[in-house]
């Protein structure tokens, strides 16, 4: 597959046949299905070695090895070993885990987490009743033991830390909730931010934002935070006309990608866009495969 947010990944699905998940998210894309904190059924790490090994040999040149799962990859029992496994293996090809961090607090996961040269962490609410509400989580697990556990490895964790908020209209895109999340983030150094919203149809029957109501929430968010848009089958057109003055104010408050421009700006702001980009006004600048454009006064300013 190719992601937008990474380069071209090789996925390994560590719960293929069924949902296995320590969540029953409002907005997943699989069926409902009650929460679980461990696998009843799983592949072993033999099998799947031999699978990535000749998926390696047909596809050299991938960037990312992700692992995922129908479900959440915490809960695969072998996952340390299949890291190790791994990158005994993968040569120049980076690791990536996507992982809903409700067992972060588990020394065991934290300590095979740090083994992934990057990680990607979800955390959809930091309140308890919204946390309980979006994620569903199964009994016991507890966001504020998750929030603490997300700072510590941003503290321990020398690969490519990346958050994701997945929002769903009515519940987290409040402002007391963006509030209390800007206020968490600002303590989790992090190479990327990325907010999405329903893409595809969830298991419940929620909705999503309108791509103006996630520009509008991640405005909310402080400035410095390395926060993008990532949530882009949502987008509908909501293209305006914007002066040279408001082309760069809004790219101060947010860097954007170019796709990310083409579904605000309407086609004379884009011509606009062009001319401040070849006057050296607007610069580009590389996020993890991905060309975002910002002022060129805000490159040195960018939080890291
Ligand atoms: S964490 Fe992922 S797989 Fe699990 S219920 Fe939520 S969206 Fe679905």
């Amino acid at each position: 597959m190719n992601s937008r947010r990474f380069g071209t990944s090789l996925g390994i699905d560590l719960s293929p046949s069924i949902k296995q998940c320590n969540f029953d998210c409002l907005y997943c894309e699989l069926a409902p299905a009650y929460p679980v904190t461990s696998q009843t059924v799983h592949v072993g790490v033999d099998e799947i070695i031999e699978e990535l090994k000749a998926a390696l040999k047909v596809h050299p040149d991938i960037d990312d090895i992700t692992v995922t799962a129908n479900g959440e990859p915490t809960l695969y029992p072998e996952l340390d070993t299949l890291i190790e496994r791994i990158d005994a293996i993968k040569g120049e090809t980076k690791t990536l885990i996507l992982t809903n961090s409700a067992t972060i607090d588990d020394p065991d996961t934290f300590r095979t987490l740090l083994k992934f040269d990057q990680v990607k962490l979800s955390l959809d609410a930091v309140s308890p009743e919204v946390f309980k509400k979006i994620d569903r989580p199964a009994e016991g697990i507890d966001i504020a033991a998750i929030i603490e556990g997300i700072k510590a490895f941003s503290q321990q964790y020398k690969g490519d830390l990346y958050l994701e908020i997945l929002f769903v209209h009515g519940l987290n895109d409040t402002d007391d909730e963006i509030a209390a999340l800007n206020s968490v983030l600002r303590d989790i150094p992090c190479k990327r931010i990325d907010l999405g919203t329903i893409d595809r149809p969830p298991a419940y029957p929620v909705q999503g934002l309108s791509y103006s109501e996630l520009h509008a929430a991640a405005a909310k968010f402080d400035a410095d935070l390395p926060i993008h848009i990532a949530s882009r089958t949502h987008a509908e057109s909501c293209q305006s006309r914007y002066s040279d003055e408001e082309i760069v104010n809004t790219l101060d408050k947010r860097p954007l990608s170019m796709e990310d421009m083409e579904l605000l700006f309407d086609e004379a702001t884009i011509k606009r866009l062009q001319k401040l980009i070849e006057s050296g006004k607007i610069v580009s600048e590389n996020s993890s495969g991905i060309t975002f454009y910002l002022p060129a006064e805000n490159l040195h300013r960018k939080r890291q």
